[in-house]
């Protein structure tokens, strides 16, 4: 999600005449796009913001932006004005596309704007934002913005406003332009994508509009809610080809007494159903997961429903978490776990997802994949590397001529989370 409205806020810049650098130094302009989903993120992003105190002291003339939802908590934007004076313009979220006006005004005017539009206040969805595509052969497409959810650890619906759904059309539109740009594959972007709808048009709808659209290409989608998953997606994804045999679906814990804490709205036994339906329909399916260790008053026997969770469903892969106070949210203000206890089941979660994912990496020894060409492997000179349906990650060797293309591939090794093969075709 932040990698593509990183795409746009560039998108925007280039139209005003600005282009990408190397080096920080050199830059007329730093755009910082911020995120406050955990502490971790947002301390990182403030350190950033300080580092770069000395290049405007070296330059008046450079323009530093604050955008993001950082900037969308209330009050954040006073308190980064009065720690960061050097900083000229904060906006929020929805409303990036001022970036280029507020830039350009600065540019002429050298004066300094302040403009932060409140979650209460968010405008309609933009549509007609540039975008600066970074990610190869994969395009972000937004389908919905912000989240009607509220789980109680969350600051997503605070800074990102009320769930709006895109027009079905202009997704369609976008997708097709972006396949005969060369796009090989689409990756449809909300934060519960089970739930739009756009007057009575549904996810299921829009899978089925964008896989009918012409060409070879691989579409995924992220991210899915347990409370909204509807099976009929697993029948879509069945009968349609180029739909990506590959489903996020954040557990966060293994446990009903802390997923009703959290306000999640399932349990894991309605968890463990969904994903027997998947496993029966779809038994190549990579599912992943976002699975959160520490939420307040989380107990020992909660944490071991987790890991048991964890070694029933056996992920492919998953995101792991320690949980983080953020303001403003109900979590916040309930008793909170020792860091040290966070940090001990932490470890123990990250060994045990580690060991899984080895294990069915090792599941794919032997068989042979078709593979999306992303990029050339950086580490390894003369190596490619792409992704499997289901996504996993494989290297083998090639030139930058495969990148785009779809190539079959024998695995003869796996290295935890990476596999290794050669060209099969
Ligand atoms: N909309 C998606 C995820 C959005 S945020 C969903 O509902 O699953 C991505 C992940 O960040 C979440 O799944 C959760 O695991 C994690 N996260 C969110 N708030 C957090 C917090 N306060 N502390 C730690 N992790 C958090
Ligand atoms: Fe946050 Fe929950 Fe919404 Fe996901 S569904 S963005 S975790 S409130």
């Amino acid at each position: 999600m932040n990698v593509h409205e990183s795409e746009k806020l560039a998108g925007i810049m280039e139209k005003i005449g600005y282009s990408a650098c190397s080096e920080v130094e050199k830059a007329d302009l730093i755009v910082f796009n911020t995120c406050c989903i955990r502490d971790t993120a947002e301390k990182k992003i403030l350190g950033n913001i300080g580092d770069i105190k000395h290049l405007k002291k070296g330059k008046p003339s450079l323009i530093v932006a604050v955008v993001g939802c950082m900037t969308q908590q209330e009050g954040i934007g006073e308190s980064l004005k009065e720690k960061f004076p050097f900083i000229n313009v904060i906006l929020g979220t929805s409303n990036i596309s001022e970036l280029g006006e507020a830039v350009k005004e600065i540019e002429s005017k050298r004066k300094k704007t302040y403009k932060n539009i409140p979650t209460d206040q968010m405008p309609d969805i933009e549509e007609d934002v540039p975008v600066y595509r970074t990610s190869g052969t994969n395009a972000w497409v937004n389908i919905m913005y912000g989240c009607n959810n509220f789980c109680t650890y969350c600051i997503v619906p605070h800074v990102r406003g009320r769930e709006r759904s895109r027009r079905p059309d202009v997704i369609l539109d976008e997708v097709k332009s972006l396949l005969d740009e060369g796009y090989k594959e689409i990756t449809l972007l909300g934060q519960n994508v089970d739930s739009y709808n756009y007057e009575g048009v549904k996810f299921k709808d829009i899978l089925e509009g964008v896989t009918k659209i012409d060409g070879k290409f691989r579409l995924r989608f992220m991210t899915s809610h347990p409370k909204d998953f509807d099976s009929e997606v697993i029948d879509i994804i069945r009968s349609c080809d180029n739909i990506c045999n590959n489903v996020h679906l954040p557990v966060q814990s293994g446990s009903n007494r802390v997923l009703k804490l959290m306000n999640r709205k399932y349990t894991r036994e309605k968890y463990f159903d969904i994903i027997s339906e998947i496993r029966e329909k779809l038994p190549e399916c990579g599912i992943t997961s976002d699975i959160m260790v520490g939420f307040p008053t989380e107990t020992d026997e909660d944490f071991a429903d987790t890991l048991d969770l964890v070694k029933k469903v056996r992920f492919s892969n998953a995101f792991t978490f320690v949980y983080s106070p953020r303001k403003g949210t109900p979590a916040a203000a309930m008793e909170q776990l020792p860091a040290a206890v966070k940090k001990q089941r932490i470890t123990e979660l990250v060994n045990l997802q580690n060991a899984i994912t080895k294990e069915l990496s090792e599941e794919y020894i032997g068989k042979v994949e078709e593979i999306l060409v992303e990029d050339v492997n950086l580490k390894k000179a003369g190596y490619v590397m792409g992704r499997t349906e289901s996504g996993r990650l494989v290297n083998f060797k090639g030139g930058d001529d495969l990148v785009g293309q779809f190539v079959n591939v024998k695995i003869n090794t796996s290295k935890s989370a990476a596999l290794w093969g050669e060209r099969n075709d």
